[in-house]
């Protein structure tokens, strides 16, 4: 709504930015009460192993189905979550839920669950995820931390500790969104990483001639290697894409063109039937869930 800024003028502008804070201040009321409703759930998506088409484990994925909006993305309620100081509180659900989930699991694919950053800067969360393992009985190899390169930002001085920590626990820890962030690679020197996901921004059109991220993505592949980490190529879509990612001998696979993210339920039942084998397929890539 345009308001009179009292000297006979509309101010569209400020009135706007007014509606878009009004908008998020509401969102972020309706995330605090969101667990508690049960309207937070998690999807999980297939990593692949790029070799052979098997599945060696699934990426979980926070899902807000809000009562009025219906889903909203985590691209969009993440970030609320961390400004609002509810990022902790949904990241341990997400944790507790996702080794709860695996551990009723036939056979021995992990999973993988994204920790924000801010949860990294909390002491207890090593403790917390070794609560959530026993809790499960989850075996500590079978659970993967993503964690962004933004955990190295700011004078964190425990990050050192904190990943320390939770290797003695026993997890696999990985690095997400590789080369979006601040990347120094200066960090890879001491971190604990045993994979790293090579971003989607470097795979979307890596098969265009000319194109420059095949080189990157090479760069990445052999740096990893090199530091005996494996690496996940995230957002694969198309056969194309999928073919060159498997000729720079990227060792894991993530996206549409495998499988979208599935529910638990879809997922057991496809792992009780022992059926690990999944064909790629370059199909219906444009639906969101
Ligand atoms: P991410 O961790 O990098 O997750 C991968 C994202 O890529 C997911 O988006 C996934 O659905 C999407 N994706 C997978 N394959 C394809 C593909 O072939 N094409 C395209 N276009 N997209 C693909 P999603 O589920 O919307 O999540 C977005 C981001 O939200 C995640 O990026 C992660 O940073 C964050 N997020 C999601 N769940 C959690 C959570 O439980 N905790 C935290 N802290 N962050 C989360
Ligand atoms: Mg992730
Ligand atoms: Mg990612
Ligand atoms: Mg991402």
């Amino acid at each position: 709504a345009a308001k009179n800024d009292g000297r006979g003028r509309y101010r569209f502008y400020s009135s706007d930015l007014h509606d878009k804070a009004e908008d998020r201040r509401q969102l972020e009321d309706d995330l605090r009460d969101a667990l508690d409703r049960g309207e937070i759930s998690l999807m999980y998506q297939p990593v692949v192993d790029a070799g052979n088409n098997l599945i060696a484990g699934f990426e979980a994925l926070m899902r807000w189905d809000h009562p009025e909006k219906g889903p909203i993305s985590p691209a969009i309620f993440i970030p609320i979550a961390e400004d609002a100081n509810i990022i902790s509180r949904l990241g341990e659900w997400a944790l507790r839920q996702a080794c709860d989930d695996a551990s009723k699991w036939a056979g021995n694919a992990r999973v993988a669950v994204n920790v924000s950053p801010i949860q990294f800067a909390n002491t207890e969360l090593a403790a917390m995820v070794a609560s959530a393992l026993s809790n499960s009985g989850l075996a500590p190899e079978r659970l993967e931390l993503e964690i962004t390169e933004s955990v190295f930002l700011g004078e964190n001085a425990d990050t050192d500790n904190v990943f320390a920590t939770l290797k003695k626990v026993g997890v696999r820890l990985a690095l997400d969104d590789f080369g979006t962030g601040y990347s120094s690679l200066g960090y890879l020197k001491t971190a604990p990483f045993d994979k790293i996901k090579i971003d989607q921004s470097f795979v979307r059109g890596a098969t265009e001639s000319g194109n420059r991220n095949a080189a990157i993505i090479t760069a990445i592949v052999s740096l990893a290697q090199a530091l005996d980490m494996e690496t996940t190529a995230e957002g694969i879509e198309t056969l194309d894409t999928l073919d060159l990612i498997r000729k720079l001998n990227v060792s894991h696979v993530q996206g549409y063109v495998y499988s979208r993210p599935l529910s638990n339920h879809e997922i057991s039942e496809r792992l009780a039937r022992g059926d690990l084998h999944i064909m790629p397929t370059g199909h219906d890539v444009h639906r969101y869930d």
